[in-house]
């Protein structure tokens, strides 16, 4: 230290009276310097190239005496130009951008000026240095806390709407167990009384059996539901991957879903569509009870008449089923909801436990376990629908994209099955 400042004692440094005279080549290099340090990529590089440009060009002003806040636009600027990814990240972008700045200017200084004239240049530059660093630290810490409570707002929001949706959940739990409870306690009586009179016929007691039952199986699905959304929740649902075939799968639907669709006077078409005689890895149980629960809705947000139609294409290493329906439709608001396990559209006291009766509810919870099980197919799912009419119907598409070959399987195992030919079955 004490050999630096005998050093600059002995330069005897005269206070800087305006520009030196080459400073334009300073400039010059100086933007040239710092810009090939920073930019990378050409369009990186011009557009770097006008910033500095004008900080240098405004450090010249003050530099003849203009005031340091004549920088103050330049910095915001700067400053508003940070990413999310510079907001999250510890480092700062700016500083080192700084950093290189003033690197750039000394090695400027030192190759146009006598050393003397350098130190005396740089010394008047420095106060224009300091002012930069303090104004971009200024305005970093500022974006970064605007950041981060928008960021916990957000959080915010997200478990608000996560404890409605638990509540509402149990409300819509309750309100679906009781209505098939209902009907088995109801015909249960019902079978009671037929049994206590004498002379009663069974084939009159069957309709009763046949109630029961069918309350049996809807509280039976109902739990299996839930129960597959908390394996889904907790990453513990276990796919049995085998050879699938798209079109034998939608050919199982197609004559599950024949009575509903005769019932709303619906049409359904199922597509021959490339990659529905693909082979691909997946649990072929899973896959149908997606595709189940993809195809009721669309029955069931579709007005009788309706037509709702399975199409797809094959990609490389994908196959994309798309089920598309002209109902409801789906709020863009909604799209992403709807898919979050517990959140349901609509009212609570609307739903009812029919199965493909029209705008018919259920716990909200078939497309979260449609998408658990394509995820963890190591595929995905999205909804694309222009909006919510229950009187235009402007329908919705579901799109699910599903690898050909899991990546935790071994290739070959597709391979051997590829060459079986599959016997199509899809309608035509
Ligand atoms: P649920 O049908 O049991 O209510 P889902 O998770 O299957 O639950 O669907 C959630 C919500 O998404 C439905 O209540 C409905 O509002 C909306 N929805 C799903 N599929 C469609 C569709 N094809 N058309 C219009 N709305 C749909």
């Amino acid at each position: 230290m004490q050999e630096l400042a005998n050093f600059t004692s002995s330069l005897k440094l005269e206070p800087m009276k305006g520009l030196p005279e080459s400073w334009q080549q300073i400039q010059a290099e100086w933007i040239e310097n710092t810009v090939r340090v920073v930019g990378q990529s050409t369009s990186t590089r011009e557009n770097l190239h006008y910033l500095v440009r004008e900080f240098v060009h405004t450090t010249a002003q003050i530099l003849e005496g203009g005031p340091l806040d004549l920088l103050d636009p330049i910095l915001a600027r700067w400053a508003s130009s940070l990413t999310q990814t510079d907001l999250e990240s510890s480092a700062s972008d700016l500083m080192r951008f700084m950093g290189v700045l003033v690197t750039s200017a000394l090695e400027a200084l030192i190759t146009h000026l006598e050393p003397a004239t350098a130190l005396v240049t740089y010394k008047a530059l420095l106060p224009c240095f300091n002012y930069a660093y303090e104004r971009l630290a200024q305005h970093e810490i500022e974006a970064k806390i605007t950041y981060i409570s928008n960021h916990l707002s957000e959080v915010q929001q997200r478990l608000e709407r996560l404890d409605k949706s638990k509540s509402d959940f149990i409300a819509i739990a309750a309100h679906e167990l009781k209505t098939p409870l209902t009907l088995v306690e109801g015909y249960t009586a019902m079978l009671r009384e037929g049994l206590s009179q004498p002379n009663t016929d069974s084939g009159e007691l069957t309709p009763m059996l046949d109630g029961i039952e069918n309350g049996a199986r809807r509280l039976r699905s109902i739990i299996e539901d839930m129960i597959d959304v908390s394996l889904i929740d907790n990453q513990l649902l276990s796919l049995n991957f085998q050879p699938v075939w798209l079109n034998h799968l939608f050919a199982i639907l197609e004559r599950e879903f024949q009575p509903a669709i005769a019932e709303r006077h619906q049409t359904l078409k199922i597509h021959d569509f490339p990659g529905s005689h693909a082979v691909l890895m997946g649990d072929p149980e899973r896959l149908l009870q997606a595709f189940r629960n993809l195809l009721n809705n669309a029955i069931k947000f579709t007005p009788d008449g309706g037509k709702i139609e399975v199409n797809g294409r094959e990609l490389p290493g994908f196959i994309e089923v798309t089920i598309t329906d002209t109902g409801i439709g789906i709020d863009p608001d909604d799209q992403a909801i709807i898919f979050e396990k517990f959140s349901r559209l609509g009212n609570v006291a609307l739903h009812s436990s029919g199965k493909t009766k029209f705008k018919g509810g259920g716990p909200g919870l078939g497309l979260p376990i449609a998408k658990g099980i394509i995820e963890a197919h190591g595929g995905t799912i999205w909804v694309e629908s222009e909006g919510y009419d229950e009187v235009h119907c402007p329908g919705s598409t579901f799109h699910i994209l599903i690898p050909q070959q899991h990546p935790s399987l071994e290739g070959r195992v597709a391979d051997i099955f590829a060459s079986l030919t599959p016997t199509p079955t899809p309608s035509e």
